[in-house]
């Protein structure tokens, strides 16, 4: 079964058409053998009873010349024996001899009723009432007993086996047996019966050489047919053994229009189709890896890029030393694509990618790494090399683009960290580089800045200490401490003035003027003045009950929330729901917010004061001062920075320089407050100048209010 399964369709087939065809043949030919065999045994059989009664018919004319008395009884009788069965030679037997058609070994015997042969060809006048036949079966036929016996009840068949004349071989023969009574004889007539089949077995000869025949033609067609039929199928099953190889092979077409035909074609299309589906995938691939790899946008290779292939190069160990990770960012960017649209900045960096791929080198990869930030894997000698390759570039950049009709100068904020031991992977070489870079941000430095251990440290700390002024404002973690302002004249406390303060868990206190920017950079400079401005207000009514109702109290208020659009309404409303008297409230600002945006500042300003809210410009004296902004803006206050005072003692331009701003104050009508007076000679000699209002550790240091209080 298992072999017949693994049979190929060709063979199968072909046995297929054998089985059948034989099959067919045999069917018709076995029956047509069989039934040509039979009518002729019947044919024969008939043959032998007309002979038995045709010698019936000879014996009775014969006995009737007996009883006319023509002939003797025995002569009569010897002359039936020769007609029937032949002359008598002189060796005792007889030729067969008769006119009847008894099959090519057919004759004639006579016995008597006791068996003894009165006539026969070889064996006349032996007894052979007991001879058996000849077939060799245990239980031996008498066959003369038997055809006595039929010929006495009417005549009859008996078959048996006996040799063929003259030869040793045993065939079947068949006799019909007749009595006469007259003479008393048993005459029976027999033959072989393959002397009737004879005819038949050409039949079987001429059938069976025609199944030979049309098995082998059968099979031959069958073989083309099988071959039109197998030949495609296994065309189709070698290319699709191809296609697991991923070669899509169309096999040859056929011009047919049946099953195979159709199949084929069915085939082939669908194999264009996958074949078609195939491309359009790998060259979907290829797009997909290629911008896996690359930037759109200025055609060089991407961040991964530069990753794998710094990777690479470091696994290598061969030719690292001496290279270089550069990192260049362009300078306000977005302020560039905000002012002049995105194309503009699109520009830029398409241009600048098609410079930085001509000056591809082997010692020297650029790549897009982010927005606006270009690197640059370079070999180079000593950092100086570095930094002067990295000059001249930036100047090519712009003559190019200049060149290309970008009008605009564009800076890059430039960094690099050279490949060490310490810096062996790109993820360490690019985060050095980026803390360089950061460096180079912040300090609006334009040429190259090399990373340094120190960097790492301080943005580590900056990091620390950003995550903990977060921290502390989530949790109103600061506190306001306050300091006094005192009338030089009568001592009295005329008002205090907020200071925040800040005792983390963690590290050590830290002042006021290094958490402030650290809360500007960490962008929550908003919460942070909301916070302190609505602490400070609620704190008034301590304050009032400590120094009078007369006392006054100062809120340093930083640029972005003194920008920030809702900031009046927002000061007005805290002050007005807490029922304070505007008026009692002074907003400390310093002079550079009047650089950034004067006219904006100086509405508010004039907005607040309306409102009946007092301004106090701070810090006076340093920065950007200018008289000009005392004589555009109305102020109510101005304070003199301590710097200012520390001179007064031994520089008299100092304390001239006091005194004209004592002035103009009083020209235009501001308090003046000397800031950080912290010894007696300084008080004495700023109230001699005429600067009644001081604010300094002469008085009072800044202290909690609660102690404030109970004092
Ligand atoms: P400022 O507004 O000019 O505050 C006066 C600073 O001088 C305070 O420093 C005060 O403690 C200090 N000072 C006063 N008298 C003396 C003195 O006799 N000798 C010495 N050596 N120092 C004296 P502080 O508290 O460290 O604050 C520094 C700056 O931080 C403030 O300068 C102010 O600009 C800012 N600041 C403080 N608290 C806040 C706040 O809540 N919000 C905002 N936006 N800024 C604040
Ligand atoms: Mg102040
Ligand atoms: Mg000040």
């Amino acid at each position: 079964m298992r072999k017949f399964k693994d049979m190929t369709l060709k063979h199968r087939l072909s046995l297929y058409t054998a089985v059948l065809l034989l099959f067919s043949a045999l069917t018709v030919g076995v029956p047509s053998y069989l039934v040509a065999k039979i009518a002729l045994q019947n044919k024969g059989e008939i043959q032998l009873k007309n002979a038995a009664y045709s010698a019936l018919d000879i014996i009775s004319v014969l006995n009737d010349a007996v009883e006319n008395g023509d002939v003797s009884l025995n002569e009569a009788q010897d002359r039936a024996g020769k007609m029937l069965i032949g002359e008598k030679q002189s060796d005792g037997t007889r030729t067969i001899d008769t006119d009847m058609d008894l099959g090519v070994h057919g004759y004639y015997s006579v016995f008597s009723l006791d068996g003894h042969l009165l006539f026969h060809p070889t064996l006349e006048g032996e007894d052979v009432f007991s001879a058996p036949d000849q077939s060799g079966k245990s239980m031996p036929f008498y066959f003369v007993q038997d055809l006595i016996e039929k010929a006495q009840s009417g005549g009859g068949y008996t078959y048996y086996d006996w040799l063929y004349p003259y030869s040793d071989a045993v065939g079947e023969k068949v006799v019909y047996s007749v009595y006469d009574p007259n003479w008393k004889w048993v005459i029976s007539v027999g033959s072989y019966t393959s002397d009737f089949d004879r005819d038949a077995f050409v039949i079987m000869e001429i059938a069976g050489v025609s199944i030979l025949v049309s098995l082998l033609l059968g099979l031959l067609f069958s073989a083309r047919y099988m071959e039109s039929i197998v030949s495609p199928l296994t065309g189709l099953e070698r290319a699709m053994k191809l296609i697991e190889s991923g070669d899509y092979e169309q096999v040859p077409e056929i011009e047919r229009k049946d099953e195979i035909g159709n199949l084929v074609r069915g085939y082939n299309n669908m194999v264009h189709t996958l074949k078609k589906a195939n491309e359009d995938v790998a060259a979907r691939d290829r797009r997909i890896s290629y911008y896996a790899y690359n930037d759109m946008l200025s055609g060089l290779p991407n961040r991964n890029f530069l990753r794998e292939y710094i990777t690479d190069r470091v696994a290598q160990e061969s030719g690292v030393s001496d290279y270089h990770l550069v990192l260049m960012d362009i300078k306000d960017f977005k302020s560039v694509n905000a002012l002049y649209g995105n194309t503009y900045g699109d520009g830029i960096i398409e241009q600048i990618g098609e410079i930085m791929r001509l000056m591809k080198r082997e010692d020297k990869i650029f790549a897009r790494v982010s927005g606006n930030e270009f690197a640059i894997w370079m070999k180079s000698s000593s950092q100086e090399a570095v930094f002067e390759e990295i000059h001249n570039l930036k100047v090519q950049l712009n003559e190019k683009l200049s060149y290309h009709g970008f009008s605009q100068t564009v800076d890059f904020f430039t960094s690099c960290c050279e490949f060490s031991e310490n810096s062996r992977t790109f993820d360490m070489l690019y985060q050095k580089a980026s803390i360089a870079l950061q460096v180079a941000k912040e300090s609006h430095y334009l040429h190259t800045i090399a990373y340094e251990d120190d960097m790492y440290y301080a943005i580590e700390r900056e990091t620390r200490m950003r995550g903990l002024v977060e921290t502390a404002i989530r949790k109103d973690e600061f506190l306001l401490y306050y300091q006094n302002k005192v009338n030089a004249h009568t001592e009295e406390v005329v008002g205090v003035e907020a200071l925040a303060r800040w005792f983390p868990a963690e590290i050590d206190a830290i002042g006021p003027s290094e958490f402030i920017p650290l809360i500007v950079r960490a962008g929550l400079m908003s919460r942070f003045s909301s916070y302190v401005i609505q602490k400070a207000l609620d704190d008034y009514p301590l304050i009032v009950k400590k120094f009078g109702p007369h006392v006054t109290l100062s809120i340093n208020i930083s640029p972005s929330i003194f920008n920030s659009d809702n900031f009046v309404e927002f000061v007005t409303a805290n002050i007005a729901q807490r029922g304070i008297d505007p008026s009692k409230i002074y907003l400390e600002i310093t002079e550079d917010f009047l650089v950034s945006d004067f006219d904006r500042i100086a509405t508010k300003i004039k907005m607040l004061r309306a409102e009946g809210v007092r301004i106090a410009l701070d810090d006076f004296g340093t920065g950007y001062s200018s008289l000009n902004y005392l004589t555009s803006v109305q102020f109510d206050e101005i304070k003199v920075d301590k710097r200012f005072i520390d001179g007064i003692l031994g520089d008299f331009r100092a304390r001239a320089l006091l005194k004209s701003i004592v002035d103009i104050g009083r020209a235009f009508d501001y308090m003046i407050v000397a800031e950080g007076v912290e010894t007696e000679e300084q008080v004495e000699v700023v109230r001699r100048i005429g600067c009644s209002l001081i604010q300094g550790y002469a008085y009072s240091k800044p202290e909690p209010i609660e102690s404030a209080f109970q004092l």
